[in-house]
This record gives structure tokens, sequence and C-alpha cells, in this order.
């Protein structure tokens, strides 16, 4: 069903299944505040559904269910098919990286009295939406004896938070007359860590006390935040949104919205004809790069497993089940703000409600680095869609020329699959707060059960 609104219609029993698939996600994305954390939460799920590790696997079948986790920060969760692998896989690809603030390498410095520390935001943020807010640390302090100690500070509600300051606006009228951009620097987020100085400390007392606390609490000493990632990210659970809780206010729905709904998708549509896979990836937001974005060739090293497994893998093999595998780059769209209804021109733009959203191409400045999806493509999608009577909706990212981005779909298109971006409309992305609709986020479920499972 094209653009129609989910709620209008919706039976007595859709509304409760909505809301409840909301509780789980909510809950997901609670816990999943940074991507190894999402990756930890789609590993306790996967194994509560019966899926194993593929190193516990001597042979592959139909029906088997199987995962593979990349250096903790990505998860490949496969349900084998009916059809052997070299006919193409039926893929929904998810991001679980959000723009955040990481903690530096060198972060403690003492200022003024105050324990600091000092950061670099990661992805693209508005950074004066990030001042003045409750902050949380989550992450690893690798040690070099080989420990890896996690870090999980301010979600607690007896737990401390943590913030970023800005200048009171009494004195402000200088940093008022400059632009959103240039208002706060980058080197101006930085974390407020503490204040009282250790007793007997001459020198730096303040972050002396601090680093003392880190050391009862976690048996770490300064010098192991250089092997360190500590993500500093919104404090606080995801919670209802409106007054009739038609939406979720959460940190993260980019693009922890789709990663959740396809991991679910593959996990609750049990076996079908063709080999599905829900795949999670990192870095997407500071471009896919690494071994653990989608860039990475671990990716394609784990369907050459499945076809080694599977009677031999060769380099023939594996281009063709790419060439005959479809995917869904399952990631967020902008959605219509009615604060900011100009941004996205009605006809080109996702709507709150209206279902899963298909991009043919995002991109900027004249589709630049887009995936252009094949219309033939589209109109298999299409057809899915209808006849599992799923919401959907096609958008652009805004009005042109006003901005852009882009997602993993491009790099799975390299290995010449079909591949279309698809996903849930999101209010206020990239800030602390983002925003989704409750029925999109199911209809997102539905929209990729019905694609995995067409023959
Ligand atoms: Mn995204
Ligand atoms: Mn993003």
């Amino acid at each position: 069903m094209l653009k129609k609104n989910i709620w209008e219609k919706a039976s007595t029993e859709k509304v409760s299944a909505i809301m409840n698939f909301a509780e789980d996600y909510k809950d997901y994305i609670t816990k999943g505040k940074t991507e190894r954390l999402c990756v930890d939460e789609a590993i306790r799920i996967a194994n509560n559904a019966g899926f194993k590790p593929f190193e516990s696997f001597e042979t592959i079948k139909p029906g088997d269910k199987i995962y593979f986790v990349n250096k903790g920060k990505n998860i490949a969760c496969y349900v084998i098919g009916e059809k052997p692998i070299v006919d193409g896989l039926r893929v929904l690809g998810a991001h679980i990286d959000s723009p955040r603030i990481d903690l530096k390498q060198n972060p403690f410095y003492e200022a003024k009295g105050f324990a600091m520390g000092d950061a670099h935001y990661y992805g693209g943020i508005k950074k004066y939406q990030w001042v003045t807010i409750p902050l949380a640390l989550h992450g690893v302090v690798c040690k070099k004896d080989g420990t890896v100690v996690n870090v999980n500070i301010g979600e607690d509600i007896k737990d401390p938070v943590v913030g970023i300051s800005d200048l009171l606006v009494h004195l402000s009228s200088q940093q008022m007359a400059k632009t959103l951009a240039t208002a706060i620097e980058g080197e101006d987020l930085d974390l407020t860590l503490g204040n009282i100085p250790l007793q007997g400390e001459e020198k730096n007392a303040v972050k002396a006390n601090v680093l003392k606390l880190l050391k009862d609490k976690y048996d770490i000493e300064e010098e192991d935040f250089v092997s360190a990632e500590i993500e500093i990210v919104p404090a606080g659970p995801a919670r209802d949104y409106g007054l009739d809780s038609s939406m979720i206010a959460g940190y993260g729905h980019d693009d922890r919205v789709c990663a959740y709904t396809s991991l679910r998708a593959v996990i609750d549509q049990g076996t079908c004809e063709y080999t599905t896979c829900a795949v999670l990836v990192d870095k997407e937001e500071v471009g896919s790069i690494g071994a653990t974005g989608a860039q990475s060739r671990w990716f394609e090293s784990t369907i050459t497993e499945l076809l080694e497994a599977q009677g031999g893998a060769t380099l023939v093999k594996l281009n063709k089940t790419m060439e005959n595998t479809k995917m869904l780059s399952s990631d967020v769209s902008a959605a219509v703000d009615p604060l900011y209804a100009s941004a996205t021109p009605d006809i080109q733009s996702a709507f709150f409600s209206h279902g899963l959203v298909f991009n043919k191409y995002t991109g900027s400045r004249g589709k630049s680095g887009c995936n252009d999806a094949m219309p033939e493509y589209i109109a298999w999608c299409r057809k899915i869609m209808d006849e599992a009577d799923v919401h959907y909706q096609t958008a652009e990212l805004g009005k042109i020329d006003l901005g852009g981005g882009g997602t993993i779909a491009y790099i799975l298109g390299n290995y010449n699959m079909n591949v279309i971006d698809a996903g849930v409309p999101v209010l206020n992305m990239h800030a602390p707060m983002e925003i989704v609709s409750k029925a999109d986020v199911y209809e997102a479920y539905l929209g990729y059960k019905a694609f995995i499972s067409k023959n």
C-alpha cells in the first residue's frame, strides 16, 4: 500500500502488535548504546532463538541458524535456505554506529578546578545540540595484559552523569552573533568530569581524584586510556513520545531502528527458499571504512565460508552468489517535519506513520555518491510490498542541494547485486534525541519479513 496512514485502518490486533514490538525495540536501543553493545544484544537475541556461531557447525543444511561476529562490532545472522547459496541471498543490511562524542586517547586534564575529558566528535552532528544534556560513558579500556574492561557510567539512575558545558546566556552576546556551525567549536565539546581535589595531592588534584575513582571501580590507569574506546552518548532509556505514545524518543534510531527490525525479521521468519541474512555493520557515519565498516572484506568472507561448507567456494561461485543476491540497505530516511517542511517537498518525502521508505537514490549535488537502484528491481520490491499488504512510501533526502548524505547501499552494489535503501523515517536525525513512529518501526519489520521470504 503506497502512501497510506498506517493507524487509520489498523485493527485492534495490529495496534497492539505495533505497541508490543515498540517495547522490544525500546529495550534494544536502551541497552545498545554503542555498536559493541548492539552486537552483544543481537547475540543474546540470536542465541535465544536457537542461532549458533558458525564455528560450531561442521556441515550446513537448510534451516540452520548461524551467526558470525567480527571484532565485537559486526554480526551477520543467517538462516540457510532451501536453495543453494550460490543462487543468491536475501540480505538486510543496517549500521549500528551512531553519531556521538568519543574520548580522545589522552583524555584527562584539569582546568580552573575541574577535571575535564578531552573529546572528538564522531559522525555528522550539530554541535550545539550536544551541550548541557546528561551524557553517559560506554566502552572498553584494553589493558596491556589483554584484559578488556567494560565501562558503563551514567545509565543506572544512581550513577552520576557527565556533560558538556555552555556559556551562560547573560554573557553570550558575542557567541549568539555567530552561526550555528561555529558557536560551539569541536574542541569545546569537552566533558566536565569532577570537581573534588584528592587530599594530599598537590598538582592536578581534581584530575587525580577522578583517576582514583576509575582505578577503584575498574582497576584502570590513566595510561590505559591510550588503548580505550569510550563513547559519550545521551544518558537514559528510550521513551514513549507524544501524548498518544505513538512515537519513540531515543538515542541512535539511525540506524539501530533498521538494525533491530532487520535482525528480528530474519530471526522470526525462519527458513525461506533463499538463504536470508541480517548483517549489522559499523562506521557508516564516517564512511563505512576499515575492518568493521561495510567496505570491509569480512561480510564477503562469511559468504565464502558458507559456500565452502556447502560443497566448496570458488571465486566464480562467490561472484555468482553476490550477483544473484537481493538486498535492502536498511537505513533511515528524513521524515517531513512540520516546522521545517520547506526542506522536504511533500510528494518526494517520507511522512511519519506511512510505512517503510524506499530511497531509489540519496547522494548530494546531483546524486553524487549515490546508489541509484534499478527500476526493474524497484518494481520487484513494490510487488512484494503490495502482495504482503505492507505500507510503504518513497522519498529523496530532502530538497535538491540543501545537503545530502549516503548509506551502505552503493558498497554492496559494487558486487553487482540488486540493492535499494529501505528504512524507517526519522525526525531530528543525528540529534541526541531522535524520534520514530511506532507504526513505521513495526511496518519496517513486516516489510523486511516479506522481502526475505519472497521467492
Ligand atoms: Mn544511517
Ligand atoms: Mn546517519
